[in-house]
């Protein structure tokens, strides 16, 4: 129990936190392309912002949620999404009264009680947009794009864009009207939760992932038929500014929310390699949620990402980079009074920028040679007696074999400032190549 984390929690060890970080900075750099700013909210919230925010009808409110009551009696909830929390901020702060649209990103950790598999656990990470305020369906596009921009620079390549449109609280009742008519009699046939979801909610049963519901609700009535003028030429734009910007898309009618406040566009993206856990990103269009949360009606539109599922993704295809040499300097000092001498470069050199690190084990030199080759350095530095006697050092270049002698007064300043301005100058090198 104490040596075994909670299941579905999941620890990022040193190994993988690089890849962490490089689709974290993709995230933030095609953000930064597109104008969204980052926001940071706490990770728990009032229970009421989560009934409220993503409806008490759906699979995260009914069961998935780690809801518990504080030390004050509150009830509080760990967030399951982030998009009630950042419409609860941008109310708290009246980011209403700023310039429009308020286009927000969010990256963080996600916490629901779903079953623990591949792709599926209980504390996950959410990339995350919102943008509030937009009315027009090229919002929309700019949306779905900037997702599909994301994923395509990271490299994966077998992704599918369905959208569809979920209507509006005008046309959706005579959608939901005709859908429970076709239901009726397949009613029985329908696992229990969607029995339950039959007067509640009954557009989830399209979305329900029951293999006998699947087949039972082959055939029913598509809210495309049923829109209004409004959300059918909202749709009709969204798939000629998409087409234009060479987004392809297929129409999937099953793509559903069904509450009140889930209006017009939703969008999902498939990577289909991940099978059962395929969804790394669904989005939608929320016209009615600011006023659902006590705010003037105000539209909105985001997605959120799986980051998992991105990573499993980017590992199947080979797509994730190679850890790179990260320290540039290891000094290996043989006997206390070389680890003194050692220790004061260490920090000289680190004060100039250059990752250096030394040994602590006291080791022989043979095993600290092996160590520096383990870490990836750049140059080791012996500092033995002789070295300390002659106050010259040997400077060794790990992969050339080649050796420069670095004097250990005063001018050994200079001599590692070279090192600093060659070592910054092969990086630029590299990174230009
Ligand atoms: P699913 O049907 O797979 O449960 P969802 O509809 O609950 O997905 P959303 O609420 O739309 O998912 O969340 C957006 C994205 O977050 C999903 O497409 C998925 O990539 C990721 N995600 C959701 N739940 C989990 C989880 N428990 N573990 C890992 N990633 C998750
Ligand atoms: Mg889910």
């Amino acid at each position: 129990m104490l040596t075994t984390g909670p299941r579905g929690t999941r620890d990022i060890l040193p190994e993988a936190s690089g890849h962490w970080q490089y689709i974290e900075d993709s995230a933030r750099k095609v953000c930064h392309t597109y104008g969204y700013s980052e926001i940071r909210t706490p990770i728990f919230e009032h229970t009421d912002l989560f009934l409220r925010g993503i409806g008490e009808t759906t699979d995260i409110v009914e069961k998935e949620m780690y809801t518990f009551t504080d030390r004050g009696n509150r009830s509080v909830t760990l967030r399951p999404e982030n998009t009630a929390a950042v419409v609860r901020s941008f109310l708290e702060h009246k980011l209403y009264a700023g310039p429009q649209p308020v286009k927000l990103f969010y990256l963080g950790p996600m916490f629901r009680y779903d079953r623990p598999q591949a792709g599926r656990y209980r504390q996950f990470h959410q990339f995350g947009i919102e943008a509030i305020g937009a009315v027009g369906p090229t919002i929309d596009a700019e949306v779905i794009a900037l997702a599909v921009q994301f994923l395509r620079q990271l490299g994966l390549s077998d992704l599918t864009l369905y959208i569809n449109s979920v209507g509006c609280p005008q046309c959706r009742p005579v959608y939901r009207t005709e859908l429970q008519g076709f239901l009726t009699d397949k009613l029985s046939h329908l696992c229990g939760d969607c029995q339950s979801r039959f007067d509640r909610n009954p557009m989830r049963i399209l979305d329900c992932k029951n293999s006998s519901c699947t087949v039972h609700t082959q055939g029913a009535p598509q809210i495309a038929d049923c829109l209004c003028d409004e959300c059918g030429s909202h749709f009709i734009r969204l798939k000629t500014l998409l087409t234009a910007a060479h987004i392809e898309f297929i129409l999937n009618p099953r793509l559903v929310r069904g509450l009140d406040y889930y209006t017009k566009t939703a969008f999902e993206i498939q990577y289909a390699p991940l099978g059962a856990q395929s969804a790394v990103c669904g989005g939608g269009r929320y016209d009615g949620l600011i006023a659902e949360c006590g705010g003037q009606a105000t539209p909105g539109i985001g997605f959120a990402i799986g980051m998992e599922r991105v990573l499993l993704a980017l590992e199947k295809q080979g797509l994730l980079p190679k850890s790179t040499t990260d320290i540039d300097i290891f000094i290996a000092p043989l006997g206390e009074h070389a680890q003194a001498t050692a220790f004061r470069l260490l920090c000289q050199l680190r004060q100039s920028g250059l990752a250096a690190d030394m040994d602590f084990m006291n080791r022989s030199l043979k095993a600290q040679m092996k160590y520096a080759n383990k870490i990836h350095a750049t140059y080791v530095l012996v500092l033995g007696g002789n070295e300390l006697e002659q106050q010259s050092a040997k400077l060794k270049q790990m992969e050339t074999g080649e050796q420069i002698a670095i004097p250990l007064d005063d001018r050994c300043e200079e001599a590692f400032d070279n090192i600093a301005i060659s070592h910054v100058f092969q990086n630029t090198l590299q990174e230009e190549a």
